[in-house]
């Protein structure tokens, strides 16, 4: 095509309320009652065609545990090497259409997204992740929306970047796309992660194998059917539910393996990157590895704190999703004097948060996502009420019986090192440790050297000079840093995503950044004289 395009500018897609009254609403409860009232039927999805195995996976509700809405076919090692095998040979077609073109097909789920496909996503998130109508949209519509239209956005800047020319000579940047397949894995927590993973290679010309949570394969299937109805070419993106474990070992002994787009825990990220490391030798390239992966997100509150700001920032940053963010805020360190002023409100509020039915429009939280979860965060809870360094001031109840449901719990612990202020729960459990007034900067220190990871934080102040020793000393401690709000919410554009130590490679999901980590630039000289 022969034309030079004006910027694809990019706006954040406005949040929707979901009023009684309104069409949003009643289009999100008639797709739920549907959802609820039929049988999804999930193939594997390789080079376009609908692939069904024997081996079968639930779609189960959290929330409701004995209701099962769907059931997804599982790739084995077979099926994985047949999608290696149509990434590969869509992959010189899919690379060699213009940019433009590639772009358009995000672009038009974008718009579908936003308008006719808003409440397939956000009932699916709903119904099989236990998100609230809130937390669904602010997921499944909005974010997923901002990734497609923002990378596009930044694609168009990254392929602008051309270097200058000398007299005689004419340089440029051609942005190829990498050489061979991405394999991307998403986590069950976030479906515009989902989308994300595997589009944004994807619409650098990249073809993608993407294996879905095994939790969230409902939601990350309606993703895909978003993706071909929007113009999606065959074998541009595999769909490989299945075991974990089978898809990736046969994944990652593929010499074509040319990146790993992942997010999700710390441990699997590490398993796959030492699996890349044992098969180095066989590569013909070096694999991209970018995964975004846990956190233990704290909370500093300095004796300066505005004491209604700290306590929303603590319950929604500690307890919407149930916990659920890799992002939610799970050790505080609040000092004494606020403390004394906020102690009563913050336990009456995490009490008060309605725990139940996501279909109930002022449901706070929902269940956590399924049994494993359940289990792990109340071993945590049950080792608190254990001990005798810590005490359970709100919540510490939970029931599975018909829904995996915690209470939003809040531990009082007098040991800085104690287990639940030093590991990821990833569950509605808060731990807060009171400091002496006078030991902020002890305190900024101690933070920082607590915890593996560095993904986000918050420091609530309203005096600057503690605001900026914060910030210094908590340089390495978070990718994501807030002030004066919760350390949860990144918006795409607005605050790029990802933290370092343990908790990532911090390539930015939804921005330059990361899309740079799909491209191989190739710079042409050429000589004019
Ligand atoms: P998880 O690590 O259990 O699973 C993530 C994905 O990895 C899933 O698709 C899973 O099937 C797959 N997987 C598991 N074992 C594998 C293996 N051996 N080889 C290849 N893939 C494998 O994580 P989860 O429970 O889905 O998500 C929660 C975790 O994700 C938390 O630790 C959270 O902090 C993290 N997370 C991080 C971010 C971020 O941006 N930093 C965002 C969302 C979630």
């Amino acid at each position: 095509m022969n034309s030079i395009l004006k910027e694809i500018k990019f706006k954040n897609e406005p949040i929707l309320k979901y009023l009684a009254s309104s069409n949003e609403r009643a289009e999100l409860e008639a797709e739920i009652t549907k959802m609820k009232n039929s049988f999804l039927d999930i193939p594997i999805i390789i080079g376009g065609k609908e692939i069904r195995t024997s081996d079968k996976g639930q779609c189960r509700l959290p929330h409701d545990h004995n209701k099962i809405i769907g059931e997804y076919c599982k790739a084995g090692k077979e099926e994985t090497k047949l999608a290696i095998k149509e990434a590969l040979d869509a992959k010189s077609k899919w690379e060699s259409i213009p940019w433009e073109s590639r772009v358009s097909i995000f672009l038009k789920a974008a718009e579908l997204a936003s308008g006719p496909w808003r409440a397939k996503l956000n009932a699916a998130t709903m119904l099989t992740q236990s998100k609230t109508y809130k937390q669904a949209e602010i997921d499944s519509a909005c974010e997923l929306i901002d990734f497609l239209n923002f990378n596009a956005h930044a694609l168009q800047q990254i392929y602008s970047d051309q270097p200058i020319s000398s007299k005689g000579v004419w340089n440029r940047t051609e942005y190829r796309p990498l050489e061979g397949f991405v394999f991307a894995v998403s986590p069950f927590n976030f479906t515009s992660i989902a989308a994300n993973l595997p589009s944004a290679p994807a619409m650098a010309g990249n073809t993608v194998l993407w294996k879905p949570a095994s939790n969230s394969v409902y939601s990350a299937y309606t993703v895909y059917k978003l993706l071909q109805e929007a113009g999606l070419p065959e074998g541009v993106i595999n769909f490989i539910p299945g075991n974990a474990g089978v898809i990736s070992s046969t994944v990652l002994s593929s010499e074509y393996l040319s990146g790993i787009h992942f997010t999700g825990s710390t441990q699997v990220f590490c398993d796959l990157w030492a699996s890349v490391g044992n098969n180095l030798a066989n590569y013909r390239t070096f694999p991209r590895l970018v995964g975004e992966t846990g956190g233990k997100n704290f909370v500093i509150a300095h004796p300066s704190t505005d004491r209604k700001s700290l306590v929303k920032g603590l319950i929604d940053g500690a307890f919407e999703y149930q916990g659920q963010k890799c992002s939610a805020a799970s050790r505080a360190y609040i000092s004494k004097s606020v403390w004394d002023d906020i102690k009563d409100d913050l336990i009456k509020k995490a009490n008060d948060i309605k725990v139940d039915n996501i279909e109930e429009i002022d449901t706070f939280m929902g269940a956590v996502i399924d049994k494993k979860a359940f289990n792990t965060i109340v071993e945590y809870i049950e080792y608190a009420r254990e001990s005798a360094e810590a005490e359970i001031l709100a919540g510490g109840e939970y029931d599975d019986s018909q829904g995996y449901f915690i209470k939003p719990t809040i531990i009082l612990t007098d040991n800085p090192k104690f287990k639940t202020m030093e590991e990821e729960i990833f569950g509605p459990v808060l731990t807060v440790y009171l400091y002496e007034d006078g030991k902020y900067s002890e305190t900024l220190r101690l933070c920082d050297s607590t915890s593996k990871y560095g993904l986000t934080g918050s420091i609530f102040s309203t005096d600057r000079y503690a605001i900026e020793e914060a910030q210094k000393v908590l340089t390495h401690s978070a990718g994501n840093f807030y002030i004066n709000v919760r350390p949860t919410g990144a918006v795409v554009g607005q605050q790029p995503f990802g933290g370092s130590r343990l908790s990532g490679t911090n390539d930015k999901a939804g921005s330059k950044i990361n899309m740079m980590r799909w491209i191989s630039p190739r710079v042409i000289k050429e000589n004019l004289l």
